[in-house]
């Protein structure tokens, strides 16, 4: 089998992929496998989602969405996209609170790495999350809802619990978001105005390659129902009249509508329309979650490193996630900074230079992106999670045979 994830850095060791239509024809496989793996839309780029022997795509398994207007929730198969399920809320009326960068990606794999977007009161997706169906190893389907033991430990699993076959979201009535983006956004403003810049619009972005003498982009997404009275100086930045791409050199007809024009949040909260690639494609991430207290530290110590990491960066995000409860997320317990690294698509490079990077930031606390590239050469990232040895007793409940345990989770639970 020669089968890549969506960036191409990472061939699977299955032995091969199912593409089960049915939760029945899927359960038929998870039980003859002894070893097997959810594999949603590929958009991690580590060993996460593999497996030496089976991987079922969730990709043909029922997608329905189900919407509950008096609960305000909607129920959707685990491997509907966020594009699709945000087409078909906003068709209705309904809206998410918050989207990635990119709405090609799977609910249930989004949410098993704790996939975020940006936002000071925004959690991650995973907090959406009030239900799950899980497939156990075992054929049975479990569903667990908030409040209930073990939920805060089930929703960011690393598909270490089974395969979630449905998944509830919380949903509010739709809103309307503009994008504006202002360049040229100072270093000063930026170390000595962190929480007025990132508190400023519903969702703050800063793009930035680190070696340059002001942050390049600042990329703000406001609601039209809570206006700011930004006008055209942004912290010492300057409104842009041109749209944009965050990465000079790629086709900005892959964003979404910038330029201030208000429109529905399922068209403006990813940076990437749903119609178009995302990003690059021939890139790597990494990304280090920075409790937010260590912020500022962390930004300094990165643009220490800025003549290291420069050459390897295509180009790097600065964004906000609200503290959640959720045992494995990267803002359990804690406001979170993300910073962001899309690097040029040189695996040994950026393993090259990663323990430098991650010298600098894992001692203030920072947690690596499940899905993205990451070393941790010193095995200090399971430290960083209080609730890893409660996620390990839920792991062997959910699943004693050790079916769903890839190398990865090995690894992290060892
Ligand atoms: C271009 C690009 C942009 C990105 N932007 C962002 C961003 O803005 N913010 C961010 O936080 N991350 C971002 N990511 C990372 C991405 O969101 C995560 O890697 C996410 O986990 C990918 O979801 P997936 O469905 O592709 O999962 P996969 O890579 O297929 O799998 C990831 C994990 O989810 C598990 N899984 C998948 N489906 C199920 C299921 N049904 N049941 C149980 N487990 C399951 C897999 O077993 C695996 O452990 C980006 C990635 C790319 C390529």
């Amino acid at each position: 089998m020669d089968e890549k994830n969506w960036a191409g850095n990472y061939t699977y060791r299955a032995e091969r992929i199912a593409h089960p239509r049915s939760v029945d024809e899927l359960r038929e496989l998870v039980l003859g496998a002894g070893s097997v793996r959810a594999l949603g839309s590929r958009h991690s780029f580590n060993d996460l989602a593999d497996d030496d022997r089976l991987l079922v795509s969730t990709a043909g398994l029922p997608s329905a969405i189900r919407i509950d207007e008096a609960a305000s929730q909607v129920t959707v198969g685990g491997g509907v996209r966020y594009g699709d399920l945000a087409r078909e809320l906003q068709s209705v009326g309904w809206a998410l609170h918050n989207l990635a960068s990119l709405p090609h990606i799977s609910i249930a794999g989004a949410i098993a790495t704790a996939t975020h977007g940006s936002g000071d009161r925004n959690g991650n997706l995973a907090t959406a999350v009030s239900g799950l169906r899980i497939l156990r190893a075992d054929g049975e389907l479990v569903d667990l809802h908030r409040g209930e033991p073990g939920f805060d430990g089930a929703v960011v699993s690393l598909g270490a619990l089974g395969v979630v076959t449905e998944v509830t979201l919380d949903i509010r009535p739709t809103y309307d978001v503009r994008q504006r983006l202002f360049g040229g956004l100072p270093w000063d403003a930026v170390i000595d105005r962190f929480d007025d810049i990132t508190s400023s619009a519903y969702s703050v972005s800063l793009f930035t390659d680190w070696a340059e003498d002001a942050v390049s982009l600042a990329w703000l997404k406001e609601r039209a129902d809570d206006p700011t009275d930004i006008g055209d100086d942004f912290f010492g930045a300057t409104a842009l009249t041109e749209a944009r791409h965050m990465i000079a050199t790629m086709d900005v007809r892959n964003t979404t509508e910038q330029l201030g024009v208000f429109g529905p949040w399922s068209d403006r909260l990813a940076h990437f329309r749903f119609e178009f690639t995302p990003s690059n494609g021939a890139e790597i991430q990494s990304e280090y979650l920075v409790p937010r207290a260590n912020a500022v530290e962390a930004i300094k110590a990165v643009r220490e490193l800025a003549p290291v990491i420069a050459p390897l960066l295509q180009i790097s995000e600065i964004r906000t996630v609200a503290a959640d409860d959720l045992w494995l997320s990267s803002a359990y317990g804690t406001d979170a900074v993300g910073l962001h690294f899309t690097w040029l698509r040189d695996q040994e490079g950026v393993e090259a230079i990663l323990p430098v990077l991650e010298a600098a930031l894992l001692p203030l606390g920072a947690r690596p992106h499940w899905g993205k590239v990451y070393l941790d050469a010193a095995g200090v990232v399971p430290g960083l999670y209080p609730r890893l040895d409660a996620f390990r007793d839920l792991v062997t409940e959910f699943d004693p045979t050790g079916t769903f345990r890839n190398a990865f989770v090995a690894r992290l639970l060892a």
